[in-house]
């Protein structure tokens, strides 16, 4: 819990427990997979295993605890925080915590991919059913509910074109139908959007992105209100989950620099889109803090800020001459994920993945990660390209 602390100052304090760090500032890497006890009594003791209590290296050591801790402090209102060996490994042991065969699970129609597939395949295989919604519904959502739903799904901004959700709306419509909700909180970490405090039940983060933020590590986490994190914990146990102590500390060390790099990632992103907006190559830019942005009213409400990833349409032109400009660029790595400190841009068409909306725009899509480089380079690689592009 922050306690009164102020977020940069929990970034910094969290979870670091001098009997856990002996005083060492960065928590070091405990490795272990067999833990010793004196004799038989102590090792009954250490049962159940929770966060804290030496065990068994699976329930964790002072490295993981220590960054969950620090999670947690990030998110007033919160019980805890579990971690998890990536993004998807959180939200599908988060989704199975909730859900039980029969029930009803509302999700989002721009949720990312991954995501998606595992509802269509996983869930639909043990009898629970999605129904996708538009993310712009808000407080309608309540039309959707029936006897069976049992969970609200939300990611904002969605995957690829960024929609802003009214994330309290819907959490206020959920908790009074007696509904849970999950959030998948990558894009705007717990620093832009505290989501437990916004009336969340449990957030998940791929900590893969911003929170190990060197594109050197896979990690998940999910954190939940007193309501479910004994849920959480117990099936994050039965399914075995186990982050490594050594990508457990590149997360704990990551997460240390957050708020200077969000910060910085933001500046920069938004000096490109705006750029960007002005090239008559370029037909929109999907960013939440542009004003015609499709929900920009909730994340000017609700956010403190922006980070590093958004999209632009491009006007006209082919699929084939979009990749040539990716291809083409020369600061922007082409892969997957996002959230390091390099830039990356990415073609994408989001008309694929839709099944309650349909994306239709004035030409193909490209989605760019703002890294830390500077700005003026990423412009003048942007302008080659675009100029390329319009004589394609
Ligand atoms: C990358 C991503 C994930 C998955 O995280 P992994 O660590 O790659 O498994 C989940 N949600 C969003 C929004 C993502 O961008």
């Amino acid at each position: 819990m922050t306690e009164g602390k102020k977020p940069a100052t929990a970034l910094i304090e969290g979870g670091r427990r001098k009997d856990w760090t002996q005083g060492i500032v960065s928590p070091p890497v405990w490795r272990a997979s067999t833990i010793l006890f004196e004799n038989v009594a102590e090792m009954e003791a250490s049962n159940p295993p929770r966060q804290g209590r030496l065990q068994y290296g699976r329930n964790g050591t002072p490295t993981q605890w220590s960054l969950a801790e620090a999670l947690t402090a990030l998110e007033p209102g919160a019980a805890g925080t579990q971690l998890f060996p990536s993004g998807v490994a959180a939200i599908s042991i988060a989704l199975m915590s909730v859900l039980a065969p029969g029930d009803e699970l509302l999700m989002v129609d721009s949720v990312y991919g991954p995501t998606r597939h595992f509802c269509d395949s996983v869930l639909a295989g043990i009898g629970i059913t999605t129904r996708y919604y538009d993310p712009l519904i808000g407080k309608g959502i309540e039309a959707l509910i029936g006897e069976r739903t049992r969970a609200i799904f939300l990611e904002s901004p969605g995957s690829h074109t960024f929609e802003v959700q009214d994330v309290p709306g819907i959490c206020a419509v959920a908790r009074a139908r007696g509904l849970v909700t999950l959030l998948d909180n990558t894009w705007a970490t717990p620093l832009l959007f505290p989501a437990i405090a916004a009336g969340v039940d449990i957030t998940i983060l791929a900590a893969t992105k911003y929170i190990v933020g060197h594109a050197d590590a896979m990690l998940g986490t999910v954190t939940a209100t007193a309501d479910y994190w004994p849920k959480l914990e117990r099936m994050s146990r039965a399914f075995g989950q186990h982050v490594g102590p050594d990508d457990a500390f590149l997360a704990s060390r990551g997460l240390r620099t957050l708020g200077i790099r969000l910060k910085r990632h933001e500046e920069s992103a938004l000096t490109v889109a705006r750029w960007l907006a002005d090239q008559p190559q370029v037909a929109r830019v999907l960013h939440p803090a542009f004003a015609d942005h499709p929900g920009h009213e909730f994340w000017a409400r609700d956010f403190q800020g922006a980070s590093g990833l958004f999209a632009f349409v491009l006007a006209g032109g082919s699929k084939a001459a979009r990749d040539r400009l990716v291809d083409g660029l020369s600061h922007f790595g082409i892969g997957y994920s996002w959230g390091g400190f390099e830039s990356l841009a990415i073609p994408s068409d989001p008309e694929r993945i839709r099944s309650a909306t349909r994306w239709q725009a004035e030409g193909p899509l490209v989605r760019l990660h703002i890294g830390l480089e500077d700005v003026e380079d990423l412009i003048e690689d942007l302008a080659r390209g675009l100029a390329a592009y319009e004589a394609d």
